[in-house]
This record gives structure tokens, sequence and C-alpha cells, in this order.
């Protein structure tokens, strides 16, 4: 499989299948997500494979927050995914699709008393802890619930990875985790709360979309020895989450590029947590879904102004954020392939703020009113991110 994306007979056409596009457009219904399952299922089975240790796979959680359609979590739960969650409504629809209590990891910095009760009401597997009063508050719930709660603890190592300054949270100055200072003040908590609280692992995550792993390898470093301290004090504190965060190449969608960058980030954790006997967990998001889905919008007007050409669509930052967001940069394929020479255009949505555009100086065959276009590899954060915003309607979203 090298690519999801071609031109059969002037059509583009999308996913393993290569399902031309346009046969899934219904007129009037304006912009839609389309996601390939079976595409997203391959991934999972990918970084299954590849981080497996001494032939166990590792506990691959699937981080709700990138793409939390129904259709793809049940396929992912089905092919073996649990399921990391940030928030009760994460839990809820975890639930709903099918996941075991147990293979869910729910973390966040902000939980809620209504939020920590509902899961321990529902037994969540793991509650991954980002604060002291956070843990004070666990142990509280637990106790007046008569629960047993089990958590592990965000350690937040400090190092930094290159990526873009809003999705790097592995830094002191970032608000995840909790600094490795706190160790001692942990360990009282726990100590306090002994029936309700029970320590399972430590828990790190970097940020996101991180390409180069240098820091990652850093971060493990840091926590490996960590690790094994706290193991020494607990008997069931066998659980090393690793976190999300592998990067996508966004450029050119290579697969293969990815599936290089795959390996290394394996190798690194098969290197620093050899001899280490413990339970690998691991919550990608973006790796599994983000080529696995592209957007659908329909050009409304071609306009050109003294400085530059608008393309202007039915979608916009309501329903991609990241271009405004993150300045991300995604490509854009026309879906009816054309022999013309390209033309330098701002792709832009009906939005009333100049950071509502897909692309600006972006080199594309010329449009038409009328015309469709995908946006690429939207898998992930995408739909997830979708507003109202203007009273415009949320996208609807297609599984194939
Ligand atoms: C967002 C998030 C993830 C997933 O990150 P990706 O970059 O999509 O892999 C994993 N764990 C936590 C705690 C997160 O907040």
């Amino acid at each position: 499989m090298k690519t999801l994306l071609q031109y059969q007979n002037g059509q583009l056409c999308f996913g393993e299948k290569a399902i031309p596009l346009v046969s899934l457009i219904s007129a009037g219904n304006g912009p839609f997500y389309v996601y390939d399952l079976a595409h997203i299922e391959r991934r999972f089975r990918q970084m299954s494979e590849a981080t497996a240790r001494a032939g166990k796979p590792a506990q691959i959680c699937f981080a709700l927050k990138a793409n939390p359609h129904p259709e793809v979590l049940r396929r992912l739960q089905g092919a073996g995914a649990g399921a990391d969650v940030v928030s009760g409504g994460e839990i809820r629809r975890a639930l709903e699709c099918g996941f075991p209590p147990e293979q869910i990891i729910y973390s966040g910095v902000g939980k809620t008393i209504a939020e920590i009760d509902f899961a321990l009401v529902s037994s969540v597997g793991q509650l991954n802890v980002e604060s002291l009063p956070e843990l004070r508050r666990i142990g509280e719930r637990a106790r007046n619930l008569k629960k047993r709660a089990r958590v592990a603890f965000r350690l937040n190592p400090d190092v930094s990875i290159q990526t873009h300054p809003y999705i790097a949270t592995g830094l002191a100055e970032n608000k995840f985790g909790m600094e490795l200072s706190l160790l001692p003040e942990i360990q009282k908590l726990i100590a306090e709360f002994s029936q309700e609280l029970e320590p399972v692992g430590l828990s790190l995550h970097l940020g996101s979309q991180m390409q180069e792993l240098g820091g990652f390898r850093e971060a493990l470093r840091r926590l490996v020895p960590v690790w094994k301290s706290l193991a020494a004090k607990w008997p069931n504190f066998r659980r090393f989450d690793a976190g999300g965060g592998l990067g996508v190449s966004y450029e050119a969608m290579d697969l293969e590029q990815d599936h290089a960058l795959l390996q290394s980030y394996a190798q690194i954790l098969r290197e620093e947590l050899a001899g280490l006997d413990c339970e690998l967990q691991l919550e990608p998001g973006r790796w599994l879904v983000v080529h696995g889905g592209v957007l659908i919008t329909q050009v409304q007007y071609v306009k050109p102004t003294s400085s530059r050409t608008f393309v202007i669509v039915d979608s916009g930052m309501n329903h991609l954020l990241r271009p405004a967001l993150y300045q991300a940069q995604h490509q854009i394929w026309p879906l009816k392939q054309s022999a013309a020479a390209p033309v330098t255009v701002d792709v832009v949505g009906p939005i009333c703020e100049s950071a509502d555009f897909f692309a600006k100086n972006y080199p594309m065959t010329p449009a038409q009113a009328g015309d469709y276009l995908a946006i690429v590899d939207v898998g992930a954060y995408g739909a997830s991110m979708a507003s109202t915003y203007n009273l415009q309607d949320l996208p609807r979203e297609i599984c194939i």
C-alpha cells in the first residue's frame, strides 16, 4: 500500500479500495469527512506488530480525541485497541462503542468530581493523575464511593520535542503531568489513601506530531529509574505508559516514511525499556487515523482580487481548525483531474475571520464554482475539533 489517493479515469479515488470520491457526494448536503476504516485498522496492526516486546503486544489505547467517530472506535476496538480518554464524554463514548472499562485509560489535567465519580463507578482501568490535588481528590472520591482507583502517575520529564508549541506537553512550563520532585509527596498520599488508591504505573506524554525522537528517548531515560524505584515499593505497579505523539508525514502522505518513523520509535522503546519487566502501554492518536480521513468541500466562488485569487469553499476553520490553530499545511486535491497548468490561489472558507483558510499561495489546477476539492490527511484532529462557529452546520462523516 503506497498511496491512498490516486486518479483513475480522471476521478480522485481514496482509500485501500480506491473508491471514487465523487460517488459519495449527495448534492446539497454540505461538506463531509470520509474515513477509510480498513486503512485505520491496518495502521493499528502495524503499530501493534512493531511495538511488541518479546512477542508480547503492547496495550495500545487509541486517543479518542483524535477521532471519536463511533465506527472508527468500533473498528479499532475490534482489532484489539483500548481507549485513551480525557473527559467524561469520552469515557461515555468509549463505553458505548464497546471498549471494556479495564481497557480505558483516563488522562487530563482538569478532571472534575463528576467525571472522577463516573470513571470510578464505571470501573475505568486506569486514571493517569496529573497533579497532587487531583490525586487527593481521586482518593477522597474513591473513599466516598467505596471504590478502589487504579492510578498511574503522569510525570513531566521536562524534555522538549520539536513540534508546534501548542502541542508540546512535556516541558516544565506546560500544565501537564507532575514534576519528578513531587515523588515523595505522591508516596505520602498513596500511604494516606492505601485502601482507595492502587498505584499501577507511570505515564508520560510529551506532545504530538513528534518527528524527531531524541526527546522521547531522553524522557524514557529519565523515567526508567523512577519506574524501577516505584515498582520496588508497590507489588501491582507494573505499567509503563509511554503516551502518544508519534508524528506523521503531512507533506506528501508518505506511508513509507511513516513506517520508518514507527520502526525507529519501536526501536527506542525496545532499547530504553530493555530488561524492564513492565507492561507497555501506548496512547497513539494521530498516527493511527490521520491519513484515513479526507474532507470534501465544494467551491462556491472564485474571486480574483488585485492581490491574489481566492477560491472560496463551503467548509472552513469551523470544520478543520488545524491551519488556523497550528499553521498546519494540508494538501488539497481536486476531485476531477485536470490537465490545465496549476495557478497559485488561496483556498478559504466562509467564516468571518482572516484565519479561515485551508491554504495560502497554493498551486492548484484552476477551480470553478461547483467543483469539489479533497482536503487530505484530516482523519486526526479534524471533525473532532469542529465547531458551529457562525452557526454553520457541523460536517457530516462517512465511513467506507
Ligand atoms: C492527545 C494525547 C494523546 C495522543 O496524541 P497523538 O499525538 O495524537 O498521538 C495521547 N495521550 C494523551 C494524554 C494525549 O493528551
